[in-house]
Formats: C-alpha cells, sequence, structure tokens
C-alpha cells in the first residue's frame, strides 16, 4: 500500500501517524520527491481501513498494490483449486452440470426431474426449499419438507445436492445436503458467511445482483478466512439498464475471475436470462469462454411451476443442452 502525503506535513503528524501504522506490524518505507512525500506499507495491509487514512489531513492519497482477499487470490495460490463434492470433483479442468427444478413441489416432481437430468448427464441435483422471493405473496418453498425430498432424490439417483441456504437458524437442517448454496440476496450477509466458513462443506456463493467481483471475492474471503476452502463461485447476471433479460449474463466475469482466483467458477444462465430460449445460447458461451460448470433450472412442466416457470427447461430441452455443450467443450478456453 503507498501512502501520498500533502506537500505541507508537519514532522510530529508524520511521526504519529508511522508509530500507529507501526503498531498495525507494518514497516514503512518513506521516501522524498521532489513535490511529494511517499509511505510505502510493507507487510499485511488487509486490515489497514483505507478510507480513515484517506481522511488524516496529512494525507493526500491512498493506493492498494495489494488486492485485499488473500485465500481466494490466484497470486498466492496459482493451481487450480479441486473440490471434492462427494466424490464428484470440482474445478481444475473437471465439467459439471447442476440442474433441477427451482423449487422443490412435490415427491414426483422432484425425483422426476432429479433422475431425467442425471440421465441427460448434469452431475449434481439442485432444488430451492427455501426461497427468496422478491414477493412475501409467492410461493415460499417447502421449506424443512422439500428439504427431506430432495434427500429423497439424492438417495434414489445418487446425485449430490445443492440447495440454498436463507438463514442462520436453519443451518441444522443442512447436514446431509453436499453443497450449501448462499443466493446473491445474501452474496454480503457477512454473518451468515462465517458461520458458514467454520462447516466443512461445500459451499456455492453466487454473486449478488449488483456486486463487484472484488466484492465477491471479499466474501468468499469471509467463508474462507473461517477455515472453509471449499467454495465455487457462481455468476448468475447482473443488475444493468437492459430490460429485455431479467438480469446480464456477465461473460467477462469468467476470465476476469479466473485471473484473479484459483476457485471454480460456474454459470447460472437460468437466473441470468429468465428466459428459457436463451439458456442454451448462454451456456454455450459460458462453456467456451472457460467455466467449470453450469447451473440450469429443469422442471417437469414449465408453465406449471410455482416458481421461475418461464426460464425452466423442459428435460429434453435440458438433454439437447447438454449434448451441444459437450460438443463444444473441446475447443473451450483454458487458463
Ligand atoms: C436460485 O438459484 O434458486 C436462486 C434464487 O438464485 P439467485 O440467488 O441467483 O437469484
Ligand atoms: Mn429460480
Amino acid at each position: 500500500m503507498i501512502v501520498v502525503l500533502k506537500e505541507k506535513t508537519e514532522q510530529s503528524q508524520l511521526d504519529n501517524l508511522i508509530t500507529w501504522l507501526e503498531s498495525m506490524g507494518l514497516s514503512i518505507h518513506a521516501s522524498e520527491g521532489q513535490n511529494s512525500r511517499i509511505l510505502g506499507l510493507i507487510g499485511d495491509t488487509s486490515a489497514v481501513d483505507i478510507d480513515l487514512l484517506k481522511a488524516l489531513e496529512i494525507v493526500e492519497d491512498v493506493k492498494r498494490i495489494q488486492e485485499p482477499y488473500k485465500n481466494a487470490n490466484r497470486k498466492f495460490h496459482p493451481a487450480d483449486s479441486i473440490i471434492d463434492v462427494s466424490g464428484v470433483k470440482v474445478g481444475g479442468g473437471n465439467f459439471n452440470i447442476i440442474a433441477g427444478p427451482c423449487s422443490i413441489e412435490t415427491d414426483e416432481q422432484i425425483c422426476f426431474v432429479a433422475q431425467s437430468v442425471k440421465d441427460a448427464g448434469a452431475t449434481m441435483l439442485r432444488g430451492g426449499a427455501f426461497k427468496p422471493r422478491t414477493s412475501p405473496y409467492s410461493f415460499q418453498g417447502l421449506r424443512d419438507e422439500g428439504l427431506k425430498l430432495l434427500l429423497k432424490a439424492k438417495k434414489a439417483t445418487g446425485l449430490p445436492v445443492v440447495t440454498e441456504i436463507m438463514d442462520l437458524s436453519h443451518i441444522h437442517l443442512f447436514e446431509e445436503v453436499d453443497v450449501i448454496q448462499v443466493g446473491a440476496r445474501n452474496m454480503q450477509n457477512f454473518e451468515l458467511l462465517k458461520e458458514i466458513g467454520r462447516l466443512h462443506k461445500p459451499v456455492l456463493l453466487k454473486r449478488g445482483l449488483a456486486n463487484t467481483l472484488q466484492e465477491l471475492l471479499m466474501s468468499v474471503e469471509y467463508i474462507m478466512a473461517g477455515g472453509n476452502n471449499d467454495v465455487i463461485l457462481c455468476e448468475r447476471g447482473i443488475r444493468t439498464f437492459e430490460t429485455a433479460t431479467r438480469n446480464t449474463l456477465d461473460i467477462s466475469a469468467i476470465p476476469m475471475l479466473k485471473k484473479m482466483t484459483h476457485l471454480p467458477i460456474f454459470i447460472d444462465p437460468s437466473h441470468a436470462a429468465g428466459i428459457a430460449s436463451l439458456v442454451k445460447p448462454l451456456s454455450l458461451a459460458a462453456v467456451a469462454a472457460g467455466a467449470d460448470g453450469l447451473m440450469i433450472e429443469v422442471h417437469n412442466d414449465p408453465p406449471h411451476a410455482l416458481c421461475d416457470g418461464a426460464q425452466s427447461l423442459t428435460p429434453e430441452a435440458f438433454k439437447e443442452v447438454v449434448e451441444t455443450v459437450n460438443k463444444i467443450r473441446p475447443y473451450a478456453c483454458k487458463y
């Protein structure tokens, strides 16, 4: 980190600043230019409050040289992380598809969809039991009953299951869940992230609707700082001025995140587009750009789905997407 000081700085003020910075365990390298004085801060600056420094009377500007995320940073961990999801390898050249309905609705529905997506090539099953809905009057999910049905489908198919947690108080219900999903709306629920960081269970962290990639990686840092390194990232579309699609899929998040982090990156084209016919083109784009996996919503009867029917594929359409994805996988970008 570099601190540029204002031209007229009293020595006593500078001494106070240096003493304060040194008390944080940093070494200070001061240099004098013709018109400015610069302090180079050497050591772990991740706990330094950059805004507080900038607000000091004698400080002109502060620049971070190193990213504030450490555990997720590719610089300190050049090799791709490979995450073991109950025997399924994720990342590091392994390609996976998570598929299933937006919400678990009935025993028949989840078991039928689970078997169909497995037959088509999905390697993990998704299904929401606790649903974050914009309206309190919309279907909120079957909650603990839904989790039981999802675990039944897991037993029947052998597919690891991915489902979303919305509140800390539900954590005890997720023991047999293979991957805990933290949804876009909870990406910055730091207390939830800290608690999940203490678990020994893979996490799928979705990017928030209006969050930068650095913010996503700082949220990852909350989980990894607690000792849980098994984090899968998921880009699911962000808010832009465009209204023709539900969100805007940020394809550049794939090559950027590949530079920034060693963790696997999935793309969710269903929530990005909000329109079933867009799921195939967006999936192909994501795979070509080098995503480690996809998360796709599939429903046995999309027009009658209790949640997100417009973006859900039928099992037949899903099978076709998987077949086409497999054709282009050999040409995908590698990092
Ligand atoms: C979901 O995957 O069911 C979901 C609600 O996604 P998101 O958090 O991306 O909106
Ligand atoms: Mn959904």
